[in-house]
């Protein structure tokens, strides 16, 4: 059977990707490694939208903030922390266990948090040294306006602006210097199309100052190390040499398309499922959709376990379910990464089956009609 993912972390893994990571290893102490990482190193600044230094770190999105945390602030200092789901919870837990007082920003799940009311919590914390948003809640689907909380952010506070754009960045429009962001954290497993292994963490002015003065116990995870030897495009420990060379062809397939051609086309397949949901008679989960990935609440009656069982075993579909409170009431359908059209023509196609095997009564393509009408809509497919 074909097996198809449609997880918001792992994502699929295109195949010029594939037989990259198939190439024999190369050693990171040679030119030749430096000549690759120079080359991701250019065009995740493109990525980022930035000019500034992108560091390439071996661990997952998490090891990503956690560096971020012991290397900015001090023990003891205040950071908000917004939390609308499964990340911003692990944002609050984190920097909790690290010994920094952490201000739970906390809103209700499958909601995005308002500029007024971070405004609110800034004046009532004024010595917050930063505070750190999710970009995409990808436990709830929620997008999270990024940029105007941070213009907020930075009109009532000192504190660094620091986003969690793991499950966001290639699929929503992030401009890291426009925007005024000081730190910047994704991970290879989602929209960058690569395995997971590994962290990228881009870093502001202010923040590069901020290092100086952070007195976190620290080793492995400094990014003064990293920033340090970045500038001879290398790394201070081991990098994982075959998750970079496949970084390496992954961003060069990204930049091929354009960092906004593929903001357009997250936002196009991302209506699309919306529209082929809704035909099905389902309903959406989040309040403020996000464009990597599509939460939909379970209709009442239908079980969790044999759907996702009849979706896997007899569609080999791969979908995500609910975390936390939502385990068992909604499933989640990624659009994130290496995903075109007509993976969503499949991917609803498949919702329809599975949800006429479960005994709920739809009208049999009436999902893929929706998802179809919305290409044609957007000026592609159905022979537009
Ligand atoms: C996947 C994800 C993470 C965690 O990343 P790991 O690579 O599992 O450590 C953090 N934040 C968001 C929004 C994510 O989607």
């Amino acid at each position: 059977m074909k097996r198809r993912l449609f997880t918001p972390g792992p994502t699929p893994v295109p195949e010029q990707v594939l037989l990259r990571m198939a190439e024999p290893i190369i050693h990171h102490r040679t030119a030749e490694y430096r000549a690759v990482a120079a080359r991701v190193n250019a065009n995740l600044g493109t990525l980022f939208q930035t000019k500034r230094p992108v560091l390439t770190l071996t661990c997952s999105g998490t090891g990503g903030v956690e560096a971020s945390f012991v290397s900015l602030f001090s023990p003891g200092e205040k950071v908000i922390a917004v939390n609308g789901g499964k990340f911003g919870e692990r944002w609050v837990q984190l920097p909790r266990a690290l010994g920094l007082e952490v201000v739970d920003a906390a809103v209700e799940w499958g909601n995005a948090l308002s500029p007024e009311e971070l405004t609110a919590i800034l004046r009532a914390h004024p010595d917050a040294k930063g505070v750190y948003i999710t970009q995409c809640e990808t436990s709830t689907g929620t997008s999270f306006d990024v940029r105007a909380l941070a213009t907020v952010i930075r009109k009532h506070s000192d504190a660094l602006v620091c986003v969690d754009a793991i499950s966001s960045l290639g699929a929503h429009e992030l401009r890291f210097d426009d925007w005024g962001l000081d730190v910047c954290v994704t991970g290879s497993q989602k929209g960058l199309m690569i395995p997971p292994g590994l962290a990228f963490v881009a870093l502001s002015t202010r923040a590069e100052e901020r290092m100086k003065g952070s007195t976190m116990p620290r080793f492995y995870f400094d990014l003064r190390k990293a920033l340090d030897a970045h500038s001879s495009h290398d790394t201070p420990w081991t990098p994982a040499v075959s998750l970079v060379t496949a970084a390496d062809s992954a961003l060069q397939l990204l930049l091929q398309e354009g960092v906004e051609n593929s903001w357009a086309r997250h936002r196009t397949l991302a209506a699309a499922c919306r529209a082929g949901v809704a035909a099905v008679g389902l309903t959406l989960y989040s309040q403020s959709p996000s464009v990597s990935v599509t939460a939909v609440n379970l209709p009442g009656g239908l079980d969790w376990k044999g759907f996702n069982r009849r979706l896997g075993e007899e569609y080999g579909i791969v979908v995500a379910g609910g975390q936390g409170p939502v385990s068992g009431k909604i499933f989640r359908i990624a659009h994130l990464g290496y995903y075109d059209e007509l993976d969503m023509v499949t991917v609803i196609a498949a919702v329809e089956r599975a949800l006429s095997d479960s005994g709920i009564r739809i009208d049999p393509g009436a999902g893929v009609r929706a998802v179809q009408g919305e290409f044609t809509r957007a000026g592609k497919g159905g022979g537009a």
